[in-house]
């Protein structure tokens, strides 16, 4: 690929003062990507790499944007923190509809891969509208990816379920700051992807049950319990889960009202916001999607007495995952490691904003931030790798 395709467009001063941060974690590079025979328009974001290189996830979407990359790299930052990872934070977006052709997406990935060859601070990592395959693609050209396809060495993160295997232990360990069990609750997935099935699916095997889901298209509700194995294989053929003979069909975005135990957003950020967050009647809001709650719809989740988990480390399990992959881990330790992780991270960050009364989400970045800082402590340069 041309290298004229490495282009860097804004710069990590720019970035931080159109956002905000002045932390001086990160970000340590942003970088555009433009191609235009074939259509590329993508973004990388490397926010801070003290720990290691960066590990997070390729989105390819429509509507992505260079702040929603930034935010996400911040998240990723914050998540591999917490999560003891010898990994720093970043993200990559593609922006373009993930269900284009198979060959014009490859070539897009490729392309991608290509370009940021030479960021060997970037580790890349599967996020929505890219899988197992996409990775596969991006190893074969520059030999950095996690979350690869079983044949090529994988655990295949999103087949097994390691995020939605976190958010469970999530769950399990916030029970007891809700006083609620799982035997009989009720559970609303919005977005019934890898991260909304798997999570549906290990809440149902501690005797929750599924009471209405969507995906971009629509939404189904049956408040006897969906039957969540059977709306996955429909799912599977392509359509909407809104077609789904097993329940009522909701319109998407009335899934926020449907009554619940534990609401599960698991598809785009900023779906929670002060316009809609009163709407929402849940107990505990278990964030699978990465930033789904804005942060004045956070601080109304608080005030109504509804227990939010934060995304980075509720949703940890996929990079757990990943970095275990990295070193070479085998899949049954994989899978030990989120859980051991997951419910050490809820319980302190729980425990902390008990005692605080402050947000989850503020006792998490507090305890994140100062993992952070601490790897900054030994390196020479705070955040260059
Ligand atoms: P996915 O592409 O497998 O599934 C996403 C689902 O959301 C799809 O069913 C899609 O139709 C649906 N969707 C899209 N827009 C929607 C809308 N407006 N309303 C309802 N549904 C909608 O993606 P995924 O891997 O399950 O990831 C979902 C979210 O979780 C993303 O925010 C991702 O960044 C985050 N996440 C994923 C992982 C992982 O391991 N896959 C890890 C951490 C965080």
């Amino acid at each position: 690929m041309d290298a004229s395709m490495y282009k860097p467009e804004t710069s990590a001063a720019d970035i931080k003062s159109l956002f905000g941060f002045g932390d001086g974690l990160g970000p340590n590079k942003v970088i555009h990507v433009h191609e235009d025979s074939i259509g590329l328009d993508g973004v990388l974001v490397v926010d801070n790499v003290a720990a290691g290189p960066s590990i997070g996830g390729l989105r390819m979407a429509p509507d992505v944007t260079t702040e929603e990359c930034y935010r996400l790299a911040r998240a990723m930052t914050l998540k591999n923190a917490a999560a003891g990872l010898p990994h720093g934070g970043g993200k990559s977006v593609i922006k373009a509809d993930p269900r284009m052709p198979a060959t014009k997406k490859e070539t897009l990935v490729r392309a991608f891969a290509c370009a940021l060859r030479g960021v060997e601070d970037y580790i890349f990592g599967p996020d929505m509208g890219t899988n197992e395959l996409c990775m596969g693609w991006v190893r074969d050209e520059i030999g950095r990816s996690v979350g690869l396809p079983r044949a090529v060495g994988g655990i295949p993160l999103d087949d097994l379920g390691a995020t939605g295997w976190g958010l469970h232990h999530a769950v399990k360990t916030a029970l007891d700051f809700v006083d609620m069990k799982l035997d009989g609750a009720r559970v609303v997935v919005q977005g019934f992807g890898a991260v909304g099935y798997h999570a549906a699916r290990f809440l149902k095997g501690d005797g929750a049950k599924l009471i209405a889901a969507s995906d971009s298209q629509g939404g189904i509700r049956n408040d006897e319990g969906l039957d969540v194995a059977a709306l996955h294989a429909f799912k599977q053929t392509g359509k909407s889960v809104a077609e789904f003979d097993g329940g009522t069909p909701l319109d998407r975005d009335d899934l926020i009202a449907v009554p619940c135990d534990i609401w599960v957003p698991a598809a785009r950020p900023d779906v929670i916001t002060a316009d809609n967050v009163d709407r929402l009647e849940a107990r505990l809001v278990a964030q699978g999607a990465n930033i789904p709650v804005t942060l004045e719809a956070e601080r109304r989740l608080h005030e109504r007495n509804i227990l939010s988990l934060p995304d980075f480390i509720a949703n940890a399990g996929g990079v757990i995952c990943a970095a275990m992959e990295w070193h070479e881990a085998s899949e049954s330790a994989a899978f030990q490691a989120i859980e051991d992780k997951i419910t050490l991270n809820v319980r302190e960050v729980l425990e902390r904003a008990t005692t605080s009364g402050e947000l989850p989400r503020d006792a998490a970045v507090t305890m994140a931030q100062d993992r952070v800082r601490a790897a900054m402590n030994t390196r020479r340069w705070r955040t260059f790798y």
